[in-house]
């Protein structure tokens, strides 16, 4: 179990006794002939890819490169300064070249194996699958077929999870101003004092734990629902700050103040028991009259600041320095960032649900790429595929055009329209 544990999910176990075995060979015998093939057609799966080079050259050498004029992941700039990223909606930057930035930040750094980690997401099929590039719903474009971390500090995972979330919840908030017209809202802050050199995971057994038993108190069931967004950012005078939003409705004709100096109260006794004291800022608990609902739901997405109450900046996951990334990394393995209860308890929202449904979206097929293809191509161009697949200034018909153009240089082996079997 520790084994598969080490082992992060997506990433094909036979894959990683391939890389070990053949690092062992070569460390062992470096002049041995090179090993044979378990798989023919994995051998040499696309011949013409090869046909205008060197026999002989290192593998790595033979792959095509990426048209230097088509839109790429490493984008002019780059994401090498995090604080680029501080302020603004995590979906403003390309994905790819978001995840390029933190990568690399990581391996300057040396946490190689987080960058690895981190790195392993949406570069492999699932298995059986050809990648298809689809329709997406707004004018923009997704790729099916590929493993996907689904992690809360992905730069790629997070920022769709998120707007899928956003959707469903700005939806449900229709619903529950029609159903409880006199309800009150708050936006509470839960926060766990901190310093410099407490592990992150301890922060947050603590608040949540507090947070469990707090939702098993007679007072806390008369809330009608909530919603609990999670949040992490790291200073170097305090180290991580981990907490917690919580949008809470109560009935309209409950006793607001009672009730909020009542959980204050009770938080901060369980947090003490707990080995930790609660840190409350003005404006811990906020009111949210109805008209500013959309905006909270959106600042508890990751959606757009709160701007009327000055709660504006937010960070996103990735924005931590890489010591304190690779940490929370490490070990939230697991830990979820987002519920809802009530009122506002969704469907299919959780981390594993959205990625299920990842797969079934429907959408017209544009192209797709063979996976034996995909598989074959270096990891620097299956990077760059991604960022022209996802290149939101592209509408569709440009989209192929380029597509058509890298498909010339890569030697004819991407395919546009639907796969042929599909
Ligand atoms: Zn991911």
């Amino acid at each position: 179990m520790a084994r598969a544990k080490k082992e992060p999910s997506g990433f094909p176990r036979g894959l990683v006794g391939f890389c070990w075995s053949f690092a062992l060979t070569r460390e062992a015998t470096p002049t041995a002939p090179p090993r044979p093939a378990r798989n023919p057609e994995r051998a040499d799966p696309i011949p013409h890819l090869n046909a205008n080079t060197a026999p002989g050259r290192p593998r790595e050498e033979r792959r095509p490169a990426w048209p230097a004029d088509l839109p790429g992941s490493r984008l002019e700039g780059g994401l090498d300064n995090a604080r680029n990223n501080v302020g603004a909606p995590p979906s403003r930057k390309p994905s790819m070249e978001v995840r390029r930035g933190v990568v690399g930040r990581l391996r300057d750094a040396g946490q190689e194996e987080t960058a690895n980690e981190l790195r392993r997401c949406c570069l492999y099929p699932i298995p059986g699958t050809d990648i298809q590039i689809r329709k997406g719903e707004g004018g923009g474009r997704h790729a099916t077929g590929l493993q996907h971390c689904g992690r809360h500090l992905c730069p790629i995972c997070h920022p769709y999870h998120q707007s899928v979330r956003r959707k469903k919840i700005e939806a449900r908030s229709v619903k529950v101003l029609e159903e409880h017209p006199n309800a009150q809202h708050f936006l509470l802050t839960f926060t766990a004092r901190h310093h410099a050199g407490v592990r992150w995971i301890e922060l947050r057994k603590a608040l949540h734990a507090v947070a469990r038993s707090l939702q098993q108190t007679r007072r806390w069931r008369i809330t009608i629902g909530h919603v609990r967004s999670d949040e992490t950012t790291w200073t170097t005078k305090n180290g991580h700050h981990y907490h917690q939003h919580w949008l809470v409705t109560l009935p309209g004709g409950v006793d607001a103040h009672e009730w909020l100096t009542w959980l204050q109260d009770y938080f901060e006794t369980r947090l003490r028991q707990h080995g930790r004291t609660a840190e409350w800022k003005d404006g811990w608990a906020r009111p949210v009259p109805s008209a500013e609902l959309g905006n909270v739901l959106r600042y508890q997405t990751g959606g757009i600041g709160w701007e009327l109450t000055g709660s504006a900046s937010k960070a996103a996951p990735w924005d931590l320095p890489p010591r304190a990334f690779a940490e929370v990394w490490e070990t939230s393995k697991g830990c979820r960032w987002w519920s809802t209860a009530g009122c506002w308890r969704l469907s299919g929202d959780t981390d594993e649900e959205i990625e299920a449904e990842r797969e079934r979206q429907p959408g017209e097929v544009l192209a797709y790429v063979p996976a034996v293809v995909w598989t074959y191509l270096s990891r620097d161009t299956r990077e760059d595929i991604h960022a022209l697949i996802y290149d939101r200034s592209l509408d569709d018909a440009a989209f192929l055009a380029l597509w058509r153009r890298a498909n010339e240089t890569l030697g004819g082996v991407l395919g546009v329209g639907p796969p042929p079997t599909a």
